[in-house]
């Protein structure tokens, strides 16, 4: 890997910036490369390493468009952008996915959902909304440590959990949807059309 792109790795990893891990990227780079997307979508920024990780699997000329709500996060992802001369490739969108998501009126080929659990739900209705129709929606921590899968329901994260499982019912209850949920990392769930 890139050493610059290592050292943002690392950074974020210090400071418990919560980036994708290691064996949900590969799940993910390894679909990529099979069917390179040309416009990309994710919700929750971060400080742009995935996007970053992304952008060498986009096609020629692709774009990727994400969104952060925090403002210090978001600064600092489109500087590591502009320091590997990304910015032409990746769109920083500084503000609530919630309220962003709505003004949004591309398809994407790959929707990538990586913020508020709570929101999951709501974020799915939109990626549906913008999805092309040979597009792939991942969602990270579908499986939430664990707790989406088991009977734990005292948690103070339960809102959390009982909008994970609603993502995942509405993703494998839907007759026109067809989704792999994997225990890679924390859970990730991918979604296509039939
Ligand atoms: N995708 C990044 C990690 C994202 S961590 C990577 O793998 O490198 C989740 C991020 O989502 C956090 O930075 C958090 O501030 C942001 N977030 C949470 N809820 C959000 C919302 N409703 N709108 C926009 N960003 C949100
Ligand atoms: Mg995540």
């Amino acid at each position: 890997m890139n050493t610059k792109i290592e050292a943002i790795k690392q950074k974020a990893l210090n400071e418990h910036i919560p980036i994708i891990m290691d064996d949900t990227l590969l799940e993910i780079e390894k679909r990529m490369k099979e069917k390179k997307p040309f416009k990309i979508l994710e919700i929750g920024t971060a400080v742009g390493y995935s996007a970053i990780c992304f952008s060498e699997f986009l096609q020629e000329n692709g774009k990727i468009d994400t969104i952060e709500r925090e403002v210090d996060r978001a600064d600092e992802a489109i500087n590591n952008i502009k320091e590997l001369k990304l910015e032409d490739k990746i769109n920083v969108i500084i503000g609530d996915a919630v309220e962003i998501l709505p003004t949004l009126n591309d398809k994407y080929d790959m929707i990538f959902i990586d913020a508020a659990k709570g929101k999951y739900p709501f974020f799915l209705k939109e990626s549906l909304r913008l999805l092309a129709d040979n597009g792939t929606i991942f969602a990270d921590n579908i499986l939430y440590k664990g707790y989406v899968m088991s009977d734990y329901n005292k948690h103070k994260q339960r809102t959390a959990v009982r909008n994970l499982r609603e993502y995942i019912q509405n993703v494998t209850q839907d007759p026109n949807l067809e989704t792999e949920i994997l225990e890679v990392g924390d859970g990730l769930a991918i979604t296509k059309r039939k």
